[in-house]
């Protein structure tokens, strides 16, 4: 039997995560879950210059509220499980360690050149039209480092203090292949991978080093990760070979890129700033500038939808199904449907997703925003109201915060009637149901609920000789303003006998 897979989610806490990282962490938790494996949460902060305060508490609260569930590593309750610490700024004596053997090896070696150095060579080699102006197995040998100076010398430097780097010892002529297992294979030329740097001076990893040495050390089984990374995979590769950890190297899978809604190109913010949507799961105050960037959670976005949305933004079920439960997404899921091509992000299906998971919530979900709106509006609106409400109007709206919008005749009587309507449909007749449904009312005892209200008004209209389908736009104009609505009877229900007998005295005054 297989081994259950290990899979990770290995943001940078460099900002608010991106809506792309949360489908990344998606397809990593669905898969896990269906395979009966683990999901990790390892925290890539090696870049002390972009750090950002308050970026990890953000990224675990974005995983909890969109529901995908951490097996080991960084969690709310600190570090959880065998391969702690999570957070690569605490694991530095790992990399230098792997670093340090890679050099005795030779497969690595130290350098010492200046920034000042380093840009010489550019500008000589750019000069020179050199194809690409890098540091490689070629110019290597012009440099200050470990394979031009002599040992004593290099060993002096470092003991002397001097600022050093480790850069990988690239070979010239390899084949280095992965078969991904989205992309199929991908075949490249060690000569087109530089001497990337492993080690900083700063004694810090690079992106590089840590995350391959954590993967190994995690024993991650598929790196499931962004498009923007396959560049990083055959130089991940060639690491894991001078590392000696080929034989257990992960199986690779990258993602489709997230497309602007009109298909062209990456998802930007920008794209999302024009369109007037989210990029972010949640809201985000920047520590440093204090600027709000909109979340969706914020935006009214349930995170069923959120993620139903997501998850099919680089993956299909190969059925005509869409509505799907975080269950029937783990069910469902399989690392072979997932396509190669962008996905293009369009904000009108997630809104569709929520109005679809709007009006399957349960109304007492529902109805505290109400509550909440309709107070901060002067309104008294318990609970019970409330939920009658959202019961309503939910198969109306696409977010929460407009079920109180849509409330808003039922909160207000009418100041102002629809004048097409009225002008159609305000006529003799009309005024003679409302006066006799009035009448009938003031002495109605039973309890005020849509289904006796609507015997009371048909009995009322028969007794009247007057057919219901003459008046009914009618009564509505005169109980709302307006020619449509949700149901007539429940709406009379939720504003009260009071509130309906003085909205019909009203209209009998106002309407002429
Ligand atoms: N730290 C990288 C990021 O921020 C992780 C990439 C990977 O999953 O290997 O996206």
């Amino acid at each position: 039997m297989q081994t259950p897979p290990r899979v990770r989610f290995a943001p940078s806490p460099t900002g608010p995560l991106h809506i792309g990282g949360v489908r990344t962490a998606l397809y990593n938790y669905l898969f896990a879950r269906k395979m009966g494996g683990q999901m990790l949460l390892r925290i890539e902060d090696t870049d002390q210059n972009r750090f950002v305060p308050g970026a990890e508490q953000y990224i675990i609260d974005a995983l909890s509220w969109v529901g995908i569930q951490i097996d080991e590593g960084q969690t709310a309750n600190g570090p959880v499980g065998a391969d702690a610490p999570y957070r690569q700024s605490e694991r530095k004596a790992i990399y230098q360690k792997e670093a340090l053997r890679l050099v005795e090896e030779g497969k690595a070696y130290y350098a010492f050149d200046t920034a000042e150095e380093l840009d010489a060579m550019r500008a000589r080699l750019e000069a020179a039209n050199a194809p690409a102006a890098q540091y490689n197995s070629i110019t290597r040998m012009q440099m200050k480092n470990g394979l031009t100076l002599p040992e004593a010398e290099v060993r002096a430097r470092i003991e002397g203090g001097e600022p050093y780097v480790i850069r990988l010892k690239t070979p010239r002529k390899e084949e280095v292949r992965l078969n991904d297992l989205v992309r199929g294979w991908v075949n490249v030329h060690s000569s087109a991978i530089d001497d990337k740097v492993l080690l900083k001076s700063d004694g810090l990893p690079t992106y590089h080093l840590a995350n391959v040495v954590d993967d190994h050390l995690m024993r991650i089984t598929h790196v499931i990760r962004g498009e923007e990374w396959l560049p990083s995979a055959p130089l991940h590769v060639l690491l894991y070979r001078y590392l000696g950890w080929e034989d257990t190297m992960p199986q690779f899978a990258h993602l489709p890129l997230l497309l602007k809604p009109e298909g062209n190109g990456k998802l930007s913010k920008r794209d999302a700033d024009l369109g007037g949507f989210p990029v972010f799961p949640l809201e985000w105050t920047d520590p440093f500038t204090g600027t709000v960037a909109r979340g969706f959670r914020e935006d009214g976005y349930l995170p069923e939808a959120l993620v139903n949305f997501l998850s099919l933004l680089g993956w299909n079920p190969g059925t005509e199904q869409e509505l799907f439960t975080m269950d029937e997404l783990i069910e469902a899921f399989d690392l072979e449907k997932i396509h190669k091509a962008g996905a293009r992000f369009d904000i009108e299906k997630a809104k569709w997703f929520n109005h679809q998971y709007i009006r399957q919530h349960a109304n007492a979900d529902l109805a505290p925003a109400v509550q909440k709106q309709a107070q901060d509006a002067g309104f008294e609106c318990p609970a019970e109201k409330a939920e009658k409400i959202v019961a309503l109007l939910k198969e109306r709206v696409t977010f929460a915060s407009e079920l109180f919008t849509e409330a808003k005749t039922i909160f207000y009587a009418p100041t102002e009637f629809d004048e097409t309507v009225r002008a159609a449909k305000w006529n003799d007749e009309a005024r003679r149901a409302v006066v006799a449904f009035r009448d009938r009312l003031v002495q109605f005892e039973k309890p005020f609920e849509a289904d006796a209200i609507k015997h009371l008004l048909s009995d009322t209209l028969a007794q009247a000789g007057i057919k219901q389908g003459k008046v009914m736009q009618a009564m509505r104009l005169a109980l709302t303003g307006l020619g449509t609505g949700p149901d007539l009877m429940l709406t009379m229900e939720i504003v009260g006998k009071a509130g309906v007998i003085e909205r019909l005295e009203t209209a009998m005054t106002t309407l002429q």
